[in-house]
């Protein structure tokens, strides 16, 4: 089934607020089965939004729509919605008590322009709001449905997550079922190169991705019953193992920081970061996983070498003889942090993120990360070859990712 998406707001358009609605119902929709064709903004111009969804109707069979279901005059969505689909909007006494008590909840008194909220469209699909006032709702007309959703992606997301999604499946007589093989090192291209044949599929699809350095392949498989769809998503997931399975860190799991807290608290071990060109981003990226103060409890940003000597043991005569930002040096940073926590597994990251090159004519982008356990000490080289505008982020998130993966390969030793 063909969909898309219109985001409605002047701000938008202005560049004041990102558009986070359009990413996220994308990927929701690609990851339900569907297809989704276009995407755009409209500001609060009733006109030029009657215009859009009149376009989008006739190539769409689903139109999405976020934004303008607020209770001043420049909220027009619902309006023009059931203008252009001939649907009428009655008062829904029961979203106007709804409406009532999330002012008295808060000891907020209501306004009678919040009254405009409880108005649907009449015989269309109400979608209550669980965290907000604006219920979004679904307008049908000859097969076709425009789907109204608050702006606010709090109050959006979990009405499409908790209602939405449910009511959707519901209208398909198929299950749509994916999962996501996540890939380290391995370049986008040359992992399609290698699944070329799979790419072609059409049940399963198989689609390859590209993020923060990671490559990534999402297989999604139609069917009668979830438990046929996921059969089939696994045959072809073992094909892909086949090919590049020494590459596959995880499948359906959040990233690689998630992976590595998974694979901590299953062998019951302590992580310790020491980190100078990530500035704590890997303790950063590591404390988003819920859960990780159960394996993580100490991290060091060192960027002076008197820190790194003092606190982390690293001997002068390294850095002398190689500099800080070396091989050695990052050796001695991970057993430094490690001896220093207690913990089984000391991480160390020491680099030039960049944008320019070193005072020493190093590239930026140069890069070492190194883990140090029972097992002993595992350095790892990298050369991003990105220097200039840009380039800092870059560096830093994929250094991030190495040591997550090194550490990830270390624990699954
Ligand atoms: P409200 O009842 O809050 O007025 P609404 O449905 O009328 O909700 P808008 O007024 O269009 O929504 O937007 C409210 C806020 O929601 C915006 O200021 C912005 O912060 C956020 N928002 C709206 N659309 C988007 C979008 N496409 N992506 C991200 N955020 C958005």
């Amino acid at each position: 089934m063909n969909c898309e998406i219109i985001c409605v707001g002047t701000e938008i358009l202005l560049g004041d607020i990102l558009n986070t609605n359009t990413q996220y119902l994308s990927q929701q929709m690609a990851a339900l089965g569907f297809n989704v064709l276009h995407q755009c903004v409209v500001g609060d111009n009733a006109a030029r939004l009657a215009e859009q969804l009149r376009e989008s109707l006739a190539r769409s069979e689903l139109v999405l729509l976020t934004g303008g279901l607020g209770p001043t005059a420049d909220d027009i969505t619902k309006e023009v919605c059931c203008e252009v689909m001939g649907a009428e909007l009655v008062l829904d006494e029961e979203e106007l008590e709804k409406i009532r008590s999330y002012f008295e909840r808060r000891g907020r008194v209501m306004v009678a322009e919040n009254k405009k909220q409880a108005f649907v469209p009449k015989n269309g699909k109400v979608f209550a709001n669980s965290h907000g006032t604006a219920p979004g709702c679904a307008i049908e007309r000859d097969g076709r449905y425009a789907i109204l959703m608050p702006g606010p992606p709090r109050e959006m997301r979990p009405m499409f997550e908790q209602q939405i999604k449910p009511w959707l499946l519901e209208k398909s007589d198929s299950v749509i079922f994916s999962r996501m093989v996540r890939t380290f090192g391995i370049g986008e291209s040359a992992m399609a190169a290698k699944v070329a044949d799979l790419l072609d599929g059409v049940n399963p699809t198989v689609a390859p991705y590209a993020k923060d350095g990671e490559a990534l392949l999402r297989v999604t498989a139609k069917a009668a019953t979830q438990e046929t769809a996921a059969q089939q998503c696994d045959e072809v997931i073992e094909k892909i193992r086949e090919r590049i399975g020494q590459y596959i860190y995880g499948i359906d799991v959040n990233g690689l920081e998630f992976a590595v807290v998974e694979q901590l608290k299953k062998t019951g071990k302590k992580v310790a970061f020491a980190e100078s060109c990530t500035g704590g981003l890997i303790a950063k990226r590591i404390t988003d996983v819920p859960g990780a103060s159960e394996v993580f409890e100490y991290g060091v940003v060192c960027y002076a070498n008197k820190v790194k000597i003092d606190l982390l043991g690293v001997r002068p005569e390294t850095i002398e003889a190689y500099t800080e930002v070396s091989r050695e040096c990052a050796a001695e940073m991970a057993q430094g942090v490690r001896r220093l926590s207690g913990a089984e597994l000391g991480v160390s990251v020491t680099g030039f993120a960049g944008p320019d090159p070193a005072p020493d004519g190093r590239p930026a982008g140069l890069i070492y990360v190194g883990v140090d356990s029972a097992n002993g000490t595992v350095v790892r080289e990298l050369n991003t070859g990105r220097g200039g505008e840009g380039s800092r982020d870059y560096n830093r998130t994929v250094a991030a990712s190495n040591a997550l993966h090194l550490a990830l390969e270390e624990l699954r030793r």
